[in-house]
């Protein structure tokens, strides 16, 4: 079959290599459609993976072609990439994203950039009816937006804003609409991104231009934002969270840093005067109590969700310099670029 094969920093291959050996307790699926995650970009061109050669791709949605349970066969499935050890005391719990020793589908071990891929029955998320491939191969940013609006105890009449435009921000926002959240402000550095969150019927600034503190104030009588969302994993965006929030505020960290975070002496203030509740959030739950996952396909079957407007750009697998080159180098904007098999 052909895959994409990462082979040591900045090497990946399209390639022939072997069909996977699907064992008990695993069903074959043929992928249908997998997108490139941001961490993608600096595990193909910076930072490589735990061992080479890796089949890289984790969000990623397809058919299954072959199972232990017949019934399966035929069906669609989006799947939970953590492989859980099941002995630590966050499996035990069902905190498999705590895990202190799993193992993961396009990172420790093949994914999903490649025709088929063998995957444990037990991480599948058979897809409702109206739910297609590219939709539930958007299943990840899906679960991990709403791990994150769960930590931010967002409620009904909140002022929440989202700092980082991109395709989980959209996901949070539509979370956070269906939950009654009145004023939903993207934040963002890029005019395209400010653009393309207007065109979807969200309020968004550029913050190059306005000053969001003062925008988010002016909206909320001098208060600030109830809940404060930061997703781009930079001090610009953890620091602006902090200046918007309100007394008594929520501040979800949601970005993953590339380097050190750092803050000002007033941030720091703020966090203190304004008793600011600073809380983390790490990938999504799946497990019988909470399962992220279950639900957004749910939202997506029933419109709450439209994770194919964030599909900017599709692919073939066999045009993956384009398709990464696209993201790495930024030659133009895009929410989500997705292989389609
Ligand atoms: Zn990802
Ligand atoms: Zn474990």
């Amino acid at each position: 079959m052909k895959a994409l094969n990462l082979y040591g920093v900045g090497d990946l291959r399209f390639e022939d290599v072997p069909l996977p050996e699907r064992k008990r307790g695993e069903v074959m699926l043929r992928v249908r459609a997998v997108g490139i995650c941001g961490s993608d970009i600096p595990r193909v061109f910076d930072k490589g993976t735990y061992h080479f050669p890796t089949i890289i791709g984790h969000e990623f949605a397809g058919e299954i072609v072959e199972a232990d349970n017949q019934s399966l066969v035929g069906k669609g499935a989006s799947v939970f990439p953590l492989l859980p050890c099941g002995k630590c005391l966050a499996c035990q719990t069902g905190h498999y994203a705590q895990c202190k020793a799993y193992s993961y589908y396009g990172s420790r071990q093949d994914g999903a950039m490649a025709e088929y891929l063998a995957v444990k029955e037990a991480n599948l998320c058979l897809l409702p009816d109206g739910v297609s491939y590219e939709a539930a191969a958007m299943n990840e940013p899906a679960a991990v937006a709403l791990h994150a609006f769960r930590k931010s105890r967002a409620a009904l009449g909140d002022t929440m804003v989202i700092y980082g435009i991109g395709a989980i921000a959209f996901l949070l926002a539509w979370w956070a609409k269906a939950a009654g959240v009145s004023n939903i402000i993207l934040a963002g550095r890029s005019q395209a991104k400010v653009q393309m969150a207007e065109q979807l019927g969200f309020a968004a600034v550029n913050v190059r231009e306005v000053d969001l503190g003062e925008y988010v104030r002016g909206l909320t009588g001098g208060e600030g934002a109830d809940v404060c969302i930061e997703g781009t994993g930079c001090s610009d965006g953890a620091e602006a969270c902090l200046d918007v929030a309100k007394r008594f505020g929520n501040v979800v960290l949601m970005g993953n840093p590339a380097g050190n975070i750092n803050i000002s002496q007033n941030g720091y203030w703020q966090i203190l005067r304004k008793e600011l509740q600073l809380i983390g959030t790490w990938n999504s739950s799946f497990s019988r109590q909470e399962n992220d996952w279950q639900q957004s396909l749910q939202a997506m079957q029933s419109g709450i969700l439209q994770p194919e407007k964030l599909i900017t750009h599709r692919f073939s697998l066999s045009e993956y310099k384009k398709a990464f080159d696209l993201m790495h180098e930024k030659q133009e904007p895009y929410l989500k670029v997705m292989f389609v098999l």
